[in-house]
């Protein structure tokens, strides 16, 4: 192969589509047993409709917000019918368990052989790397990350504490205290409340922080994540009913609930860590891109210290319009780089 992309979610589409018009020889390797990235796993209360709002893959038009329908089905819908309508060469489910130098080529090792490459497109976002925080003590009840969140039924008459400052995190909270006996929100900074709408200014101040950060080789916080919390019409309702009031994040785990050092305790039947995601990475290891700050310095979409290794999806690009960008970048490049003497535009 001259390029192999790992991962067909939006990012790793977008730079299918974008392959696909360089003449590259190229395959997308995908762990799902079928389409639609991270969104066939969101929890079937999501609804397209109640998220930030996705951008369309090139060339296509995201489908309409039906009230009725999880995003998860519309979306593994969508991604599905592009593939087959570019003819994108996706091969699931195939896992891709490390990328090793060999000579001038790069190997890719997965549970189904290796492909030898040029280049590598990643694009294997976050969900499969939830993030847990470790706190001390024990808790006897249930313990459910947003990755394995299935909608609020599950906590109906509990007692239920949240953790997790997000939007999955309001979301959840505000879905759950529908049903349950209480909840309790703590998060580990007080909320940031974004008044007014979702403009592009304030997704383009969100970029540009997280750009910052990669620039530099830190650990990228979620572009979703520094956008500011948006007050929809039931968030202002929530916070109305006191379900928004929040309290700081607690210090330890008692079997009983959770702890604060001052000796206050809250009891309850499960605790919800909507304590988001980070990049699913691992496989990359053999090829040692991270630098002291823990994070990989990057030059755009491409590695600084390897130009064949792009991450697409990635700090500034992880949502659906960076992703989508993204993949345009990364294409773009590698033609660059694998065909030098051609025209650069695609
Ligand atoms: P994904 O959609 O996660 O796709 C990655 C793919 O890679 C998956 O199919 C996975 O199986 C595969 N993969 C992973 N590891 C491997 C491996 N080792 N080998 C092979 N394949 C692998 N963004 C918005 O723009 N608007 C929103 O409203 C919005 N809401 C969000 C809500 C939640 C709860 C979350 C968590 C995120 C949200 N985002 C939103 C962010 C957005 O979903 C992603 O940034 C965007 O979809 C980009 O997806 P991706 O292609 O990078 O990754």
């Amino acid at each position: 192969m001259d390029v192999v992309v790992i991962g067909a979610g939006q990012a790793g589409l977008s730079s299918a589509y974008f392959l696909r018009r360089t003449g590259l020889d190229f395959v997308v390797l995908d762990a799902n047993p079928g389409p639609g990235g991270a969104w066939r796993h969101r929890w079937p209360s999501l609804r397209l409709g109640t998220v930030h709002g996705i951008h369309p893959l090139p060339e296509s038009t995201v489908p309409s917000a039906d009230p009725d329908r999880p995003a998860s089905e519309v979306v593994a819908e969508y991604f599905g019918g592009y593939e087959r309508a570019f003819d994108l060469p996706v091969r699931r489910p195939v896992a891709v368990r490390a990328v090793r130098e060999s000579s001038d080529r790069l190997l890719v090792e997965t549970d189904s052989g290796t492909w030898s490459t040029r280049a590598v497109i990643n694009a294997t976002g976050t969900w499969d790397r939830p993030f847990w925080p470790h706190y001390p003590g024990r808790f006897d009840g249930r313990q459910v990350h947003t990755a394995n969140y299935r909608g609020p039924e599950e906590f109906a008459g509990q007692r239920v504490v949240v953790v997790g400052g997000g939007a999955s995190g309001v979301q959840s909270l505000i879905e759950i205290a529908e049903v349950a006996a209480s909840t309790t929100w703590v998060t580990r900074r007080p909320p940031v409340w974004r008044e007014g709408p979702f403009t592009p200014e304030v997704g383009r101040a969100a970029v540009a922080r997280v750009a910052d950060a990669v620039r530099e080789g830190r650990i990228p916080a979620s572009v979703v994540s520094v956008t500011g919390l948006g007050l929809t019409p039931e968030v202002i309702e929530a916070r109305g009913k006191g379900i928004l009031d929040r309290l700081p994040m607690f210090d330890r785990l008692i079997p009983t609930g959770v702890a604060w050092n001052d000796g206050r305790t809250i009891d309850a039947d499960a605790i919800l860590w909507a304590t988001g995601f980070r990049h699913a990475l691992d496989h990359l290891a053999p090829l040692r891109l991270r630098g002291p700050g823990g994070g990989i310095v990057m030059d755009g979409t491409r590695v600084a210290a390897d130009p064949r290794i792009h991450l697409v999806g990635y700090g500034p690009s992880a949502s659906t319009i960076g992703a989508t960008r993204a993949g345009q970048a990364a294409a773009a490049s590698l033609k660059r780089l694998l065909k030098s003497g051609e025209q650069n535009e695609i």
